[in-house]
């Protein structure tokens, strides 16, 4: 018998952010096909996808005129480059597409493959901003604790995951981090309103110790997806805002997981009125068919850039490819055609609100929180109402049982989250959350001792 695709897996392939040791002895589930909200592995089993692949297929799986968009631009024009004066229509097409959809005050986008290459670019665009200002010491950015901001050296550095430091070695230099808006994490002896103050407090007491003229930027996601899916305070962007308009400091708002209708807004920027200088995008904005990513520029920095600058020696092959940009430009067009973002803001988002609080009762939960359509669940020791032991894995437990009840739902730390196609139905909606509850109820029984599932790929938790 030929090996079988997990055997292969575990023999060729490092996964990412994966203990390669571990996978290869537990095996990988293999994903062959997916409609709609649900996926399907190797061995028959259908899970409704609770995150919409890694928060990207806000259009569903299955989408013909994503494929044919695709189809269509390969034999096209498969691949030309944009460097040289040189450009193509779909490029200018998800320029133009995007700069409408975008704040006034942006109108110009760079493109990359990904987020962490969106990341990367701004990096550069800050400094070489700042050096055309005349103040190249104007250097350090300020980011925040469990921020992420992609994998790349200069995303890990920006990002603010103490895991990817510890294995990084040093990062780009000049990047420091300040606390995160994570009331129930961090902020429980507070009010959230008090809390979110004390967060942006944290930023001007942090650009006063490096010295205001030394600061070039703040970045931050408008709600942090990967850290959490955490809802800043209320009391919090408004604060943030007003601490950076008393210097003169750029906003670099990360929207590659909030941009796109997220949050029932076209960006987390929009639903917070933070007029940011930079947005990197990505994910949504192909629904994830094709790798595609970039950079939204605000006036302010395309204006020096394009007068001031010459020539920017900055840019990826991909930038602007054809058939990503096809694809993303479709992919927009059809958001705008079927009223997605408007639907999750009027309709999906509320009716998840509802739906998700619900969960609240469970003795596990010590919070249930969604914005638009994205969810948290914190989970907690019900003897106690705190946390577990992190020894104990009580998140990663309930992942696991979550995939064996057949919902996809992610865990950071012992938080679980949600992040579904936008195009889930209600009657969807339902079935995520009876699921989550089943997965709730598995991992409680478990905790006290007593078990009804087999978990996948093997039981692990005996
Ligand atoms: C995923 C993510 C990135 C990195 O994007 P990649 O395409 O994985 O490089 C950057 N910022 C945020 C907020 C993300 O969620």
């Amino acid at each position: 018998m030929p090996p079988s695709l997990p055997a292969l897996d575990r023999a060729h392939h490092l996964h990412p952010f994966t203990d390669f040791k571990a996978l290869g002895e537990e095996g990988s589930r293999v994903i062959t096909h997916a409609e709609g909200v649900y996926i399907h592995d190797a061995e028959g089993h259908r899970l409704l996808d609770g995150m919409a692949g890694l928060w990207c297929v806000n259009l569903g799986y299955g989408r013909r005129e994503l494929v044919d968009a695709a189809a269509e631009q390969m034999l096209q024009l498969p691949y030309y480059n944009t460097f040289f004066k040189t450009t193509h229509p779909p490029a200018v097409g998800l320029a133009e597409k995007l700069c409408r959809l975008a704040p006034a005050h942006m109108n110009h986008v760079f493109f990359t493959g990904s987020g962490s290459e969106a990341n990367d670019t701004v990096l550069r665009m800050v400094r070489r901003y700042w050096a055309l200002r005349g103040k190249p010491w104007k250097q350090w950015v300020i980011g925040r604790e469990n921020g992420y901001h992609g994998s790349t050296l200069a995303g890990m550095s920006l990002g603010g995951m103490a895991l990817m430091h510890e294995q990084g070695g040093p990062g780009v230099p000049c990047i420091t981090h300040v606390r995160q808006p994570y009331w129930f994490g961090e902020g429980r002896d507070q009010s959230p309103e008090a809390f979110g103050h004390a967060c942006a407090a944290a930023i001007e007491e942090r650009i006063l110790a490096l010295g205001e003229e030394n600061v070039a930027a703040f970045i931050a996601e408008p709600v942090q997806g990967a850290g959490g899916a955490i809802m800043p305070p209320a009391s919090y962007w408004p604060a943030v805002k007003a601490v950076l308009a008393r210097y003169d400091i750029l906003l670099v708002v990360d929207e590659v997981i909030c941009g796109f209708g997220r949050l029932g807004e076209w960006f987390g920027s929009v639903l917070y009125d933070l007029a940011p200088d930079l947005m990197p995008i990505a994910k949504g904005l192909s629904s994830g068919y094709l790798p595609i990513g970039g950079v939204l520029v605000g006036d302010r920095v395309a204006d020096t850039l394009i007068e001031e600058g010459g020539e920017f020696f900055h840019g990826f092959t991909y930038s602007g490819h054809p058939v990503c940009a096809a694809v993303a430009l479709r992919n927009l067009e059809i958001m705008e055609e079927e009223g997605v973002v408007e639907r999750v803001r009027d309709d999906l988002g509320p009716y998840l609100a509802r739906r998700w609080s619900e969960l609240a009762d469970h003795p596990l939960v010590g919070e249930a929180r969604s914005l638009g359509l994205m969810g948290a669940l914190e989970l907690v020791d019900p003897t106690t109402g705190g946390r577990f032991d992190r020894a104990l894995a009580v998140g990663t437990l309930c992942r696991d049982i979550s995939f064996a009840c057949g919902l996809v739902m992610r865990s950071v730390g012992d938080t679980m989250i949600i992040s579904p196609p936008l195009v889930i139905t209600h009657e969807q909606i339902d079935e995520l959350v009876s699921l989550a509850r089943e997965a709730l109820d598995e991992t409680a029984r478990r905790l006290s001792g007593d078990f009804a599932y087999t978990l996948y790929p093997q039981e692990r938790y005996e």
